[in-house]
């Protein structure tokens, strides 16, 4: 398949000096529409999550991998191009576009199967611009391929939120039929709490925030409490999904014995002394969850399809990017924000 766009101009959100966002770190550019690589998709952006992370690259809180970046990797789009090498994608076919954007397939880590942990992974709007764009680009093999079903903004969210809640639920080893305690409930919970549902879980919400407690119930969760308040049982698996290191001898002491905790964050404030026999003992586990495989991200993508599984958003055009993130960091909305493109 060869490039079908004619070469021409777009617009894209550059990070062009990073900071708070109440200032310009961002700026609306022009660039050339970009040439995919020989293994690339050329992807027309139709819609494209906006996620914690994008703030966290555009304000510099994450160092900078690229001059003038384009963040978003919740990317639903379609094909408009695609570079030689390219054999089984068609222009038009509807794909999505993540955070990991590409590993070296050869490391211990890649070739055991945790191309999750690879050292040489590459990260989409950090590595390489993302979809805060009328185009982006990916790498073929790590496009997935989407369910028509779904409309493009319910969709976006899946793309990183849904995955690493999934990678996060397969972290902490749930038993069919078993009992689960999500500590925090926002989007990443919010979808994860779908799919252990919809495989028959019994679901207990910790979370602080009454609005999210409703959401909880209203969902289908057998109980919402406070983060610190004790479930009504003895939990099988835990996932911590607020960044509090606090809630972690917590939710391991709601653990029944066997139990097993994993912690969702990328960033989590320190972890008091535990205590071993209350915490620990009875070989309770506590894991992290890092990035996610492209297994996870399939796997997760057709269980959702499947049981219907839908994110709560807040759509904004593409053209108001910067007040989505400014809105994202005062907490002015719930659920996730959703860019659809209105330049293109
Ligand atoms: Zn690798
Ligand atoms: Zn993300």
């Amino acid at each position: 398949m060869t490039d079908s766009t004619a070469a021409g101009t777009m617009r894209a959100w550059s990070v062009a000096a990073p900071g708070p966002v109440e200032g310009e770190p961002l700026r609306l550019v022009r660039r050339p529409v970009p040439v995919p690589g020989d293994d690339e998709l050329l992807v027309r952006v139709r819609a494209c999550g906006v996620c914690r992370t994008d703030l966290h690259v555009t304000e510099g809180d994450l160092p900078a991998r690229r001059a003038g970046v384009t963040p978003g990797h919740e990317v639903v789009g379609e094909v408009a191009g695609a570079g030689a090498a390219v054999a089984d994608f068609t222009v038009g076919d509807r794909v999505g576009v993540a955070w990991l954007r590409r590993t070296d397939g050869s490391c211990a880590y890649c070739r055991r199967g945790a191309e999750n942990l690879c050292p040489r992974s590459e990260y989409t709007g950090w590595d390489a611009d993302g979809g805060y764009a009328e185009y982006t680009t990916v790498p073929a093999a790590f496009a997935y391929r989407l369910p028509d079903a779904v409309e493009d903004v319910a969709l976006a969210p899946l793309l990183c939120a849904g995955i690493i809640g999934y990678r996060a639920l397969r972290r902490a080893a749930l038993p069919p039929g078993g009992r689960l305690g999500l500590y925090g409930f926002g989007g990443s919970a919010h979808l994860c709490a779908q799919v252990a549902l919809a495989q028959g879980a019994t679901v207990h919400v910790l979370t602080r925030g009454a609005p999210s407690r409703r959401l909880a119930l209203d969902l289908g969760a057998a109980s919402a409490r406070d983060a610190y308040d004790a479930p009504p049982e003895p939990l099988d698996s835990a996932v911590l999904f607020a960044p509090v290191g606090d809630l972690v001898p917590v939710a391991l002491r709601a653990l029944d014995r066997g139990g097993v905790l994993s912690v969702a964050g990328i960033h989590l404030s320190d972890v008091p002394a535990l205590r071993y026999e209350t915490d620990l003992f009875y070989e309770k586990e506590l894991r992290s969850v890092t990035s996610n495989t492209r297994a996870d991200g399939r796997e997760f993508l057709d269980l959702a399809a499947r049981h219907g599984v839908r994110a709560t958003t807040h759509p904004y055009p593409l053209s108001r990017a910067p007040q989505a993130l400014r809105d994202l960091k005062a907490g002015r909305f719930d659920g996730a924000a959703v860019l659809v493109n209105d330049f293109t």
